[in-house]
């Protein structure tokens, strides 16, 4: 049998981002699957299909990646008509599973910075 070859991608991590968890264990924002591809939603609000979502959020109180479209709908879109914002961050919420396991089935390595 063979096997599609690995996709790999360069992100950019915030120093302080915690270590991806095993999938099945909580969600904690380490916002490796955001950076590497953005979900369905992240691609109509990043109007792309690869690279970093541009709805990822850092927050430096918890130290931690947030989903945009859940945190701050009306920040990333620029739309502040709740009825609007309300549906899309529920959205989002299912895209990222929120309360659910991590889904992503990536493994990270660091890279040497270009020099
Ligand atoms: S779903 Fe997994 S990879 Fe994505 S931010 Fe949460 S822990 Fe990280
Ligand atoms: S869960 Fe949120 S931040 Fe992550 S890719 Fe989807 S819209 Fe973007």
């Amino acid at each position: 049998m063979t096997f599609p070859p690995a996709r790999h991608a360069v992100v950019w991590l915030q120093p302080e981002a915690p270590p991806k968890p095993a999938v099945g264990a909580p969600c904690n924002g380490c916002g490796l699957c955001c950076l590497a591809e953005p979900c369905p939603l992240g691609m109509l609000v990043s109007r792309r299909r690869r690279g970093a979502c541009r709805a990822l959020r850092w927050d430096d109180v918890q130290a931690r990646y947030l989903c945009g479209m859940v945190a701050d709908p009306g920040g990333v879109t620029g739309v502040r008509q709740g009825w609007i914002t309300a549906p899309l961050a529920w959205l989002a919420s299912r895209w990222i599973a929120a309360g659910v396991g991590c889904d992503a089935d990536l493994a990270a390595a660091d890279t040497p910075p270009p020099g």
